[in-house]
């Protein structure tokens, strides 16, 4: 090793990766008294009156109603769930009305899922709202980042070095050096760094 880990990440971190963007949201999740039978896995819905809700305009809200796994709620229940594109910085400022904004931002997205689904208040048993704050807070996600850097033109082309310079022997895997993330590609960098050691070590990866 030539130098330390923290001056090594200390040279990364002003070298070029701080102009990629990142993405977080709010999951507000309904779990109701109804298997929600026939309802499509998927919906978008829009057509509705937009709302403010974390400092932006809502006009759209993704919809993912989990019905098709016994394991997802007890028998005869499901989860609806609804999804909003959310920075980190409006929820990190809330302070004290934390807790208030996200009743608050339930109540307003129960009134928008009342159309495509009737029975949602009179079937609803309970009510999880997720913030970007929670997934840092639960699985330490930097800024509560969903899938590491998002995939935008630069991101999606440019590739992130999985060595930091000065710093042998060291290797990262993950969602931040497979720019969009997710559990596959995170599985993936994971194989490609085996492959880095075994050209290090001059053996077949
Ligand atoms: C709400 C949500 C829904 C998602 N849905 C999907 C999905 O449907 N499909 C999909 O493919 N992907 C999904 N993702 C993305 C996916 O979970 C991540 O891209 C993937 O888990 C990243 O894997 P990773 O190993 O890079 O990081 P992580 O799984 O975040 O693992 C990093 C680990 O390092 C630990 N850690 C952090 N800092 C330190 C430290 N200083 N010291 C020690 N340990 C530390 C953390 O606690 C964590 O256990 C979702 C993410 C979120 C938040």
């Amino acid at each position: 090793m030539r130098r330390s880990l923290s001056a090594a990440c200390a040279a990364r971190s002003s070298s070029g990766t701080r102009s990629r963007t990142l993405a977080s949201s709010c999951e507000a999740s309904f779990g109701v008294a109804d298997p929600s039978a026939g309802q499509p896995r998927l919906l978008t819905l829009d057509g509705f009156e937009p709302f403010e809700a974390g400092g932006q305009v809502v006009d759209t809200v993704q919809v993912c109603v989990y019905n098709d796994d016994p394991a997802f709620a007890p028998a005869g229940h499901s989860v609806i769930q609804a999804s909003l594109p959310m920075p980190y910085e409006w929820w990190a400022t809330r302070g004290t009305r934390y807790g208030a904004e996200k009743e608050a931002i339930a109540e307003r997205l129960l009134a928008t899922l009342q159309k495509p689904f009737p029975s949602l208040r009179s079937s609803l048993r309970m009510t999880d709202v997720a913030t970007p704050l929670t997934f840092w807070t639960m699985a330490r996600s930097w800024r509560g980042a969903y899938e590491g850097w998002m995939p935008s033109a630069e991101g999606i082309l440019g590739h992130v070095k999985k060595t930091l310079a000065g710093l042998d022997h060291f290797y990262m895997a993950g969602q931040w050096v497979e720019p969009g993330g997710g559990v596959p590609i995170a599985l993936m960098s994971g194989r490609q760094v085996m492959q880095l050691i075994c050209k290090g070590d001059f053996r077949p990866g």
